[in-house]
């Protein structure tokens, strides 16, 4: 039996939960502003809900996912993103007829990847997925909810969008011919997984992460001549809702996404403050995939964001909760400090009390603990209705009524630890 975590998963414990639970609860908070419910979907799912869907040639299918057969012979895979699950849960639960759809999930996902600094096996995601609308003002809509949520968080300063258009059906056809074309003329200099790109998806190879891919695909054309006017007015409508919404951006020709079932916007918030794990919350429009998973076709547009990069991301780590310790002197006084333990913590009050010790002892410990007071109760102190409340920090000590120390402890303006 290891004693280790399994090799790209962690144990999430003090800080770090508390960085995690922040990026959570303030991107819930802002999502719900926009309007969207939280669906929580399963973590497994038949593996055909991500291999198709996905798209054969993305890097995800081809060697992130973690697939098993089951004991009833069943293949299923640990999800490795969050929109492909939603897509086959509104169709499974019937809701594409009650378009649209404003959703947000929050939890972890699974890739078998080289685990380093924001990158890990188990990671985890929230994301926000946009269903029914078919104008573009819903994609900048989508990407505002996106830059508030990393405003809120106070990260919005490191990070910058950048946003681009996959085209429709039509132009990304056209654009494929020009892309064969010039990666066929440096088709020896290619990566070997980008030579198999080129035969069965020349799209990806731009997405590349190979340093020798690198200058090809620096030199490789953009999609914007082979635009068509649907597509070309879409990016427009997409670059005036982003100037009407106030989200600064920039274009960036070379965004593709990693999964295949995007087309017209791709967008990406980037840092240069994790190294090569830069992208914190990216996504686009996904218009064919509700049909790939057996409804109706459907528009959607949506994004995913890494909470684990976005933890890395927050400066100040959200302080440890400092309790009230409650401190009986002696046995007799002990029944009596339970009822005012319980009556802080009906109040609002978070409180805890030691099992064990006198006096000193149980002080010692409330210290240990980062409480910030303790309410000390003997026999003389209950006689008269009051408890000795003495801060921490300072050391004053005050005698506080019991139907006051609720009160008194809310309102205690001692500062919280780090
Ligand atoms: P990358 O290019 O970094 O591999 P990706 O394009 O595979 O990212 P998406 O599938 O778009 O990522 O997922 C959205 C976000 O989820 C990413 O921008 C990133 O913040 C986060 N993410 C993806 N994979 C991991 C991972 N293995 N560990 C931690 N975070 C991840
Ligand atoms: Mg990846």
């Amino acid at each position: 039996m290891g004693v280790q975590p399994v090799r790209g998963t962690r144990d999430l414990i003090g800080e770090d939960q508390r960085r995690h639970a922040q990026v959570v609860a303030v991107a819930r908070r802002v999502a719900e502003l926009y309007g969207f419910a939280e669906w929580q979907t399963p973590i497994f799912e038949e593996t055909a809900v991500f291999a198709r869907s996905l798209g054969e040639t993305s890097d995800v299918v081809t060697k992130e996912m973690y697939t098993f057969t089951d004991r009833g012979g069943d293949s299923l895979t640990l999800r490795p993103e969050g929109t492909a699950g939603v897509c086959r849960a509104l169709v499974s639960n019937g809701l594409t007829q009650a378009l649209p759809q404003r959703v947000f999930y929050a939890g972890p996902m699974f890739r078998y990847e080289r685990p380093q600094k924001g990158r890990y096996r188990q990671f985890h995601q929230i994301g926000a997925e946009l269903i029914g609308p078919a104008e573009p003002l819903a994609d900048a809509e989508l990407i505002a909810c996106g830059q508030n949520i990393l405003a809120a968080l106070g990260v919005a300063g490191e990070v910058r969008l950048e946003v681009n258009t996959l085209g429709d059906a039509a132009s990304r056809e056209a654009y494929r011919g020009a892309l064969v074309a010039h990666f066929t003329a440096h088709r020896e200099a290619l990566s070997e997984d980008s030579r198999m790109r080129l035969a069965k998806n020349p799209l990806r190879i731009l997405d590349s992460k190979d340093e020798c891919d690198r200058e090809i695909v620096a030199a490789a054309p953009t999609i914007d001549p082979y635009l068509t006017s649907e597509a070309r007015e879409f990016w427009d409508g997409l670059r005036r809702g982003l100037v009407a919404f106030r989200v600064p951006f920039s274009e960036n020709p070379r965004i593709v996404r990693g999964l295949d079932y995007y087309s017209h916007t791709a967008f990406e918030f980037v840092t240069d403050a994790l190294g090569a794990q830069g992208t914190v919350l990216a996504g686009g429009r996904y218009d064919g995939l509700v049909a790939q998973m057996g409804g109706p076709p459907t528009q959607a547009v949506g994004f995913a964001a890494g909470i684990d990069r976005l933890a890395l991301l927050l400066t100040a780590a959200p302080p440890a909760p400092r309790p009230v310790a409650v401190v009986p002197l002696g046995d007799t006084a002990e029944a009596a400090a339970i009822s005012v333990l319980q009556g802080l913590r009906a109040a609002g009050v978070r409180a805890e009390m030691a099992y064990r010790g006198n006096l000193k002892k149980r002080l010692e410990r409330a210290n240990k603990s980062t409480a910030r007071l303790a309410v000390i109760l003997g026999e003389a102190e209950l006689a008269r209705g009051i408890a000795q409340v003495k801060c921490l920090d300072t050391g004053t000590q005050t005698e506080v009524p019991l139907a006051a120390l609720a009160a008194f402890c809310r309102n205690d303006p001692t500062p919280r630890k780090a």
